[in-house]
């Protein structure tokens, strides 16, 4: 059972201490999430600090104040609250969780199908097709403050999570928050730019080695790309240049599935698989190898180099589609 909206406000308002928390390899949803609500709650004189993993990536310090989202400390802290955002599982938290010794409750709110439900207050919407328009919907439901800042975080969130309001997640609801966001002085053409007409140069260099090798299954139904360490090494790679490259063989017509294997420096292999068809569901299968995420949208990490785990992710794939299509 959900906690309402109500409830969580009565928890964090009862609290000083609060600290934010979003998975690791933070997308523009946990972040914005993270930083709409942090906004608030400093805005309500609240002693919060907001928590990555991997801190905040270059991608999205345009967004203002977003320096306020940095990485744990060596040191563990003791809080009221931990609110973890767009967080699918406790070990996506990463070390952050480590960096919190005691928190009186914890709170969890999301989108993922996949989240288990860990915390004291847990409020999962799977149809919300974005954590920022939950934080939205949160905020304003409980008249608690959104900071000019926290807006543009939640228009970006919200934006990045719905492919530009393109996926079937995006709803009239989603439209109508964007419309009541810009109406409230959010610059949407502004952030579009930054989001998706600012990368660096090498993320178009790195486009340039991986796409000519991918590969195109199953009657071309999948289509697959990889990543080396060694390729991520030569061309100074970010792990925030990365996002979005699997669009590049989304995008093609007669792919049903995508995925994008990428070899990670400890001996795993971060997988992220995306379906264009509701019958195959590669939360399910990404669940099967320990990760988890969305229907359409999901991810895993496996242990093994890389061959190995795109062969026998590839074979699970394909008998995937064998079955259900
Ligand atoms: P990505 O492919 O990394 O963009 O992730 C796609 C979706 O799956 C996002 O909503 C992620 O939060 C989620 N996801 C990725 N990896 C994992 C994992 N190991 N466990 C649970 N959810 C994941
Ligand atoms: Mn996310
Ligand atoms: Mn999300």
């Amino acid at each position: 059972m959900n906690a309402s909206f109500h409830e969580i406000a009565g928890a964090i308002s009862r609290a000083n201490r609060v600290v934010i928390l979003s998975h690791v390899r933070p997308d523009c949803d946990a972040l914005g999430s993270q930083l709409a609500l942090a906004l608030s709650l400093q805005h309500l004189g609240k002693e919060v600090s907001a928590w990555n993993e991997d801190g905040l990536p270059d991608s999205y310090r345009f967004l203002r104040k977003s320096d306020l989202i940095v990485r744990p400390p060596v040191e563990p802290q003791d809080f009221e609250i931990a609110i973890a955002l767009d967080t699918a599982s406790q070990q996506r938290l990463g070390s952050t969780r480590g960096a919190i010794r005691r928190a009186e409750k914890w709170i969890n709110i999301d989108h993922h199908a996949s989240n288990p439900g860990y915390g004291d207050l847990v409020h999962i919407d799977t149809g919300a097709p974005a954590t920022g328009q939950i934080i939205y919907e949160f905020l304003r439901a409980e008249n608690l403050p959104l900071t000019d800042e926290g807006a543009d975080a939640l228009y970006a969130a919200i934006s990045t999570d719905t492919g530009s309001f393109r996926y079937p997640n995006t709803t009239a609801r989603t439209f109508e928050i964007a419309s009541e966001l810009i109406a409230g002085g959010v610059n949407a053409g502004a952030i579009s730019k930054k989001l998706y007409e600012s990368y660096p140069k090498r993320r178009v260099q790195l486009l340039g080695q991986i796409l000519p090798q991918a590969s195109f299954d199953a009657g071309d139904k999948v289509a697959s790309m990889a990543l080396t360490n060694e390729t991520k090494k030569r061309l100074s790679i970010h792990a925030d240049d990365i996002d979005g490259l699997i669009d590049y063989v989304r995008c093609v017509d007669t792919v049903i599935v995508a995925l994008f294997f990428e070899e990670l420096p400890e001996g795993r292999i971060r997988v992220s698989m995306r379906s264009k068809d509701d019958r195959v569901d590669v939360n399910k299968i990404c669940c099967e190898f320990g990760g988890g995420g969305h229907p359409r949208a999901a991810g895993a990490r496996i242990r093994g180099n890389l061959e190995e785990v795109r062969s026998k992710v590839l074979k699970r794939v394909f008998h995937e589609i064998a079955e259900s299509l």
